[in-house]
């Protein structure tokens, strides 16, 4: 008997896909995924990990970038969340129990920070902060409860470099993990498993998605052994990525490595021409020879992005507010990484306690984007002039 019109409202016919070959995955939407017969559906946890069995446990969409992620990456295996900031939280608590003690760089992203404080000290795990330059500081600090030491290189906004195979052998010494938030460098211009870490997380939100569309994080591992609990617990979670989202990241990643060596290229020569410009103090970028942590830089990096940070002398500093209404092809925003070019003042002395911040505390952090570099320019030396002609009569009015 032919089914009603009610019922084929709800059967969706299965049309060939043989012989369709897009270049891209198609978007895999999915809660329900049917099985052949009763038995198949009994048999479902046995479906191994490629298996398919729930749509929060992957789709096709959602395991093609996992696996492009864990081919650059060099990785064991990897997991999407749900925004950058999801995966370095998740990716802590994995491999986190009450009474260990995890180690965090001084310059992580400060959401990282906030979560150590507030949400691991709740479990009763205990933390400390290094100082990312000074590899002494770290090994002083490790101790037998450490598992976990977790950094970033750069630094967020202030850009300090870090020695990760160094700091990796220590770690592992202390029989402790590394996580690298790789989120500045990408995949493609940093491969911190390679260089001896653990664990490396990315905000697919910047340069990976590429289009300020779209939240999304990852977590590589290098151990399959540590691919097993993160799977487990992003299950017990309920932590998946939605398949269309998934797809946004896929088709951004097709032209990063484009968008990257531009920006790159970009932020060098911008960085060259800004330093020792008269209104600015330091020049934040590790492409700059001047830079401390160059060496490690160049041994390590592939390529720079194009995020670079300014610093201001006291005379100059309290005027960058207002200097900033003068910009108008940058915008004024913070999630970097896009295609348009964004100028962020930034403060961070408070995300600071095993270093200190000795300058002033407004920092503006830029993205290059892909506008016109030479319209780029003027709009930064437009800022400029007016910084200097507003820190010139302040000056004058003291
Ligand atoms: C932006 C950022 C994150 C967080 O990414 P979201 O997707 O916005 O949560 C994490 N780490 C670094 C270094 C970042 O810059």
């Amino acid at each position: 008997m032919a089914p009603t019109d009610l019922t084929r409202c709800v059967l969706t016919p299965r049309v060939a896909t043989e012989g369709f070959e897009p270049i891209g995955i198609g978007v895999h939407r999915a809660s329900t995924i049917l099985f052949e017969d009763a038995a198949a559906y009994a048999e479902r946890g046995e479906r191994g990990e490629k298996g398919y069995s729930y749509g929060l446990y992957g789709t096709p969409t959602t395991r093609t970038l996992e696996e492009k992620l864990t081919q650059l990456e060099q990785a064991a295996g990897t997991f999407l969340a749900p925004s950058g900031q999801a995966a370095n939280a998740l990716a802590a608590v994995a491999f986190l129990n009450k009474g260990d003690h995890i180690l965090l760089a001084d310059t992580v992203y400060p959401p990282m920070r906030d979560f150590a404080l507030s949400d691991l000290a709740r479990m009763g795990i205990t933390l400390d902060f290094f100082d990312p330059t000074d590899l002494g500081d770290l090994e002083a600090r490790i101790r037998s409860e450490t598992r976990l030491v977790w950094c970033e290189s750069p630094g967020s906004t202030t850009m300090e470099l870090m020695d990760i195979p160094a700091a990796a052998a220590l770690t592992h010494e202390a029989r402790a993990l590394l996580a690298v938030d790789n989120t500045w460098a990408t995949p493609l211009n940093l491969k911190p498993l390679a260089l001896g870490a653990d664990i490396v997380t990315e905000a697919l939100t910047k340069y990976v998605s590429g289009h300020s569309d779209v939240l999304m994080g990852s977590i590589s591992v290098r151990d399959p052994d540590l691919a097993q609990p993160l799977k487990k617990m992003f299950g017990r979670f309920g932590i998946g990525a939605s398949p269309d989202d998934a797809s946004l990241v896929l088709r951004g990643f097709e032209t990063l490595g484009m968008r990257l060596r531009h920006c790159g290229a970009v932020a060098q020569r911008f960085a060259e021409r800004l330093s020792g410009h008269r209104a600015i103090g330091r020049v934040l970028f590790p492409g700059l020879p001047t830079m401390a942590g160059h060496e490690i830089f160049k041994r390590d990096f592939l390529g720079s992005s194009g995020v670079f940070s300014l610093t201001f002398p006291e005379c100059v500093a309290p005027h960058v507010w207002r200097a900033l209404d003068h910009l108008s092809l940058f915008a004024i925003g913070a999630s970097w990484g896009g295609t348009r070019s964004l100028a962020a003042p930034m403060s961070i002395g408070a995300s600071r306690s095993a270093t200190r911040w000795q300058e002033p505390d407004v920092i503006l952090r830029i993205s290059i984007g892909l506008e016109d570099e030479g319209e780029l320019w003027a709009d930064l030396e437009r800022m400029l002039t007016a910084l200097r002609r507003l820190s010139a009569a302040g000056d004058a009015a003291e």
